[in-house]
Order: structure tokens, then sequence, then C-alpha cells
């Protein structure tokens, strides 16, 4: 029997549209009708009310850049490097759980190993795992010994770029993210520093485009930002317009441009974003007001599972980007429809409109007046089947246990 969801405020997605009174109607996996609660048509024959009263009721959120393979602990890369692929397995599905628990019910993967997280994707489209909806980029290209070698992406000559590209296209990923720039989490590696050059670039865009598939560019200085943007990627990533000395100074030419190539940029703030502040001097100047300013196409994503910004803290991104000055409109909608809309998913999730995926959370209070109402989660439902959040963020994450395969298997052969 169809579901009819109703609540005394709905917000469908689009901009800063509010209905009181209004229900989501959800047949299987998909919205059927959304409208005023008196005003369902009755050609839909007998439905089961689902009345939440004085809650908001929305789209499920996107988190436009996550690891599910880094845990959001201290030491996210030591644990990845320690890890069996089986191991991290684990902790992949145990990260889109984590996700999903906050009301996270789309999520972009954008650099995990062996293509395990393809095959996350796949259990939790064929119903065997819970989690979010993923979007995955397997390995980040990068060069050799660059911003997450680990993960096993390098290449280095415009030949080697293309057959990594075609590589991750027969391993089956939606995406292709590319290194352009250094990071701050991989030793001998600056986030300063261009990876790849003009041509490269072009070579990984070119062949992803050829495929029918998205780039996103791993991005924080300035000579990385502006090769990306010339190469034509499609989501810019982090940046952060960091200086060989360290410094963030936003250069006004490149954000002309970058509004002007109708580019996404997913920031990265998180919970960490006002420790990050706190810290730096005054030479910081941080980057997204500006960009929200000019007109840049700011998504929302936290890049959970790094150092100390756990996949659960998810909606701690959303208030920095309260902090930094965007709108409560503009924070849900980067986190929602526009999000969508960046992940070519737009005709799929991110509005409750009819024929979109029934990706639905209700919270206590009002997000539009205040974006932390949605830490006050009371529904979760990923694809019309309704979710209990697991207990998160109650415990600091256990270590792995040591490999015992090889014991086993010695204890069954004997
Ligand atoms: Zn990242």
């Amino acid at each position: 029997m169809m579901k009819f969801y109703t609540a005394n405020r709905v917000l469908t997605g689009e901009q800063g549209e509010v209905h009181a009174g209004a229900g989501v109607l959800v047949d299987g996996d998909t919205i059927a009708w959304v409208g005023p609660a008196a005003e369902l048509p009755p050609d839909y024959g007998a439905v089961e009310r689902v009345e939440l009263g004085d809650l908001t009721l929305l789209p499920g959120l996107i988190d436009s850049h996550v690891h599910l393979g880094f845990d959001g602990g201290p030491a996210p890369v030591e644990r990845m490097k320690a890890e069996s692929d089986p191991q991290q397995l684990v902790l992949m599905l145990r990260s889109a759980r984590e996700l999903l628990s906050v009301g996270v019910t789309t999520a972009r993967d954008l650099g995990a190993r062996s293509f395990l997280d393809v095959v996350v994707r796949d259990a939790i489209d064929t119903g065997i795992a819970r989690g979010p909806r993923m979007v995955t980029a397997g390995r980040p290209l990068t060069v050799t010994g660059g911003h997450c070698w680990f993960m096993g992406g390098e290449c280095d000559t415009d030949d080697e770029v293309r057959r990594m590209v075609r590589l991750h296209h027969k391993m089956g990923v939606d995406l292709i993210k590319v290194m352009s720039t250094g990071g701050f989490m991989t030793a001998g590696s600056a986030p300063w520093f261009a990876q790849f050059t003009d041509g490269q670039l072009a070579a990984a865009v070119g062949e992803a485009h050829r495929l029918g598939k998205r780039v996103a560019a791993h991005a924080h200085g300035v000579e990385g930002i502006r090769r990306a943007l010339d190469a034509g990627v499609d989501t810019l990533e982090h940046c952060s317009f960091v200086l060989p000395d360290g410094r963030m100074s936003v250069d006004d030419e490149l954000v002309a441009r970058i509004v002007a190539s109708g580019a996404y940029v997913c920031p990265t703030v998180n919970t960490r974003y006002a420790e990050f502040l706190a810290t730096r001097g005054e030479d910081f100047k941080p980057s997204l007001p500006v960009l929200h300013e000019r007109g840049a196409k700011i998504i929302a994503g936290t890049d959970a599972g790094i150092d100390n910004v756990p996949h659960y803290a998810y909606v701690a991104g959303l208030e920095a980007l309260a902090m930094v000055g965007l709108p409560a409109d503009q924070v849900l909608y980067a986190a929602t429809a526009r999000a969508a809309e960046a992940l070519g998913l737009g005709e799929v999730t991110g509005r409750l409109r009819p024929g979109l995926s029934a990706d639905l959370i209700a919270v206590e209070g009002d997000p539009l007046a205040d974006i932390s109402a949605l830490h006050s989660l009371r529904l979760v439902v990923a694809r019309g089947t309704p979710f209990q959040p697991d207990p998160v963020g109650e415990a600091a994450l256990p270590a792995p246990p040591a490999p015992t395969g090889l014991a086993m298997a010695k204890a069954v052969s004997r």
C-alpha cells in the first residue's frame, strides 16, 4: 500500500518553497504525489497515513564529498594503509550507515581503494546493505607519489591518464576524480603544487566526458584550480586558494572565471571549520564567502572520513556553511537540489517532486529558521524504505582487529 507522509511544514527542495500542512505520497521507491494534505486525489485509493504533525518534512540530504574508506578518526590514512581490502569493505559499509543515520540519502565518494566504493554502491542499490545512494569515483587519479597515491590511481603521462580513466570506466565508476594539486593528508605532497599539466588534465576530462562521466577536481592551490578550470572539470573540490607560503588568499580574476564557467564548487567546510578559523592568523581569507557572493554554485560536502571529520558530523558541515554567511535556504539548496544537479542526479533525487526517488527526512523545528534543526532527525526514508538510524558518535571507532584469515585457514585445513 502507498504511504502518505504528512507534516505541518514541507520543504520541497525548490529554493525557499514551504507548504503548510502538506503531504508526500510514496509508491514503492518513488514519490507519486506532493501537495496539500487535504487535497490528496481520491483515485489513489486507500493509503497508509504517516502523520508527522509538527515536524518539517524535506528531501533527503546529500554529501557531495565523502570517503567511506577513511574512518574520521585521528589517523584515517594510517588505518586505510594497514587494513586489508575485506577490512576496508566492512569499514565502508559502516560509514555508509553512519551517513544514512544522520539523514544523508545520497553521497559521492571521491576516493577509495580497489573500487570497493563500487561494491558498496551496488550492495546498497540491490538492498543487501543500507546506506545512501552512492556516486563513486574509484581511485583518484594522481601523479606517482602524489596526493592519495596509496589508493592506487597513479598515472603520469597523457596516455597513462587516458588508460586510468578507461580502467575506471571498465570497473564501473560513476565519475572521475582527479587530484589537480597536492593535499594536506599525504606526506611529500603539498596543497599549493599543481600535480598535472594542462595537457594531462585535458586528457582526463576529454576521456571522461567521452565516456559520459563527470569529473571532480581536488584543487587547493591557485595554479591547480586554474588548470582544472581550463580543462573543463565539472566540480571543484576545496577551492581554497592556498599559496606556497601556506596563506589562503582569493584570486578575484579566477573567481570570476569559476562563476562564468558554471562549474560547481564543493568547499568541503565541515565540523572542523570553526576551529580552523580560530587557529588561522590574519592572513587567512576563506574563499567561500567571496565565491558565494559572486554567484559560484556552492554545493555541500564535508570530506567525511578525513582526520577528525566523522561521517555522522554531516550537519555540522551545513552549520559551517551557515557560519560563513550562507542563508539557511541557500545551505539547504546546496545540500539537496543543487547537489543533486551537480552529481547528475537532478532527475533522480534532491527534491520532493512526483517521479523522483522517495528520499525524505523529517526533523523537529524549522531548518529554514535554524539549520541546526537538522540535528533533531525523526524520520529517514531512503528510496521509499524507512531506516531506523543507528546510534552514532557515542563511542570512538575501535581499531581494526588483526587479520585472522591465515590462522583461520590453517585451523580449517587441519
Ligand atoms: Zn576528499
